[in-house]
């Protein structure tokens, strides 16, 4: 289950021979981020990150079988939920099992010591990074209020903890 197709999130998928690591793996990506980086024909007006990237994530995705999914349960216990900004489909998934739950958050925050404390901070990295950065506020707000634990790859050592807010910043504790 992809958060979103960034080689940091994806590259693992392929060894260095260009063969499969998970042989009988079949990926879950949204819909609106496989019609984005897989699906769509790249324009020449496209950025070169943006045009480059789409080559990579085809490659790496091709020896795989691919669900596009939806928003909602696509598992039971595990939801996707679309987060657009950072990429057009990116998506978090809440796993819930046994009255815990935790938010694999992917890139709502990419320097976590800086857009925990200032949302409002962009980077170059989005696609859409106003977006990005609606999407993020929102995001804190929520888990914030829900007391959420959230596992982000960019979220410093242990990688996972509860959001807090404090006035407009906001912060992870180790869970
Ligand atoms: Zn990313």
């Amino acid at each position: 289950m992809l958060t979103h197709l960034h080689s940091d999130h994806s590259m693992g998928l392929l060894d260095e021979a260009g063969s499969k690591v998970f042989p009988n793996a079949e990926l879950f990506i949204h819909e609106v981020e496989a019609a984005f980086w897989l699906d769509r024909e790249i324009q020449p007006s496209d950025p070169e990150r943006l045009a480059g990237n789409c080559k990579k994530q085809r490659t790496l995705t091709a020896p795989y079988r691919i669900r596009r999914i939806k928003d909602g349960e696509v598992l039971p216990g595990i939801t996707a939920t679309m987060r657009p900004g950072h990429t057009p489909g990116h998506t978090n998934w809440l796993i819930q099992s046994g009255g815990e739950k935790i938010l694999i958050w992917g890139d709502i925050v990419h320097l976590a010591a800086v857009q925990l404390a200032r949302p409002q901070a962009r980077l170059i990295y989005d696609v859409d990074s106003d977006q990005a950065a609606a999407t993020r506020q929102r995001v804190l707000e929520w888990a914030a209020k829900e007391r959420l634990c959230v596992a982000g790859a960019h979220i410093g050592f242990p990688g996972f903890g509860t959001v807090k807010r404090t006035g407009d910043r906001f912060a992870i504790e180790a869970a």
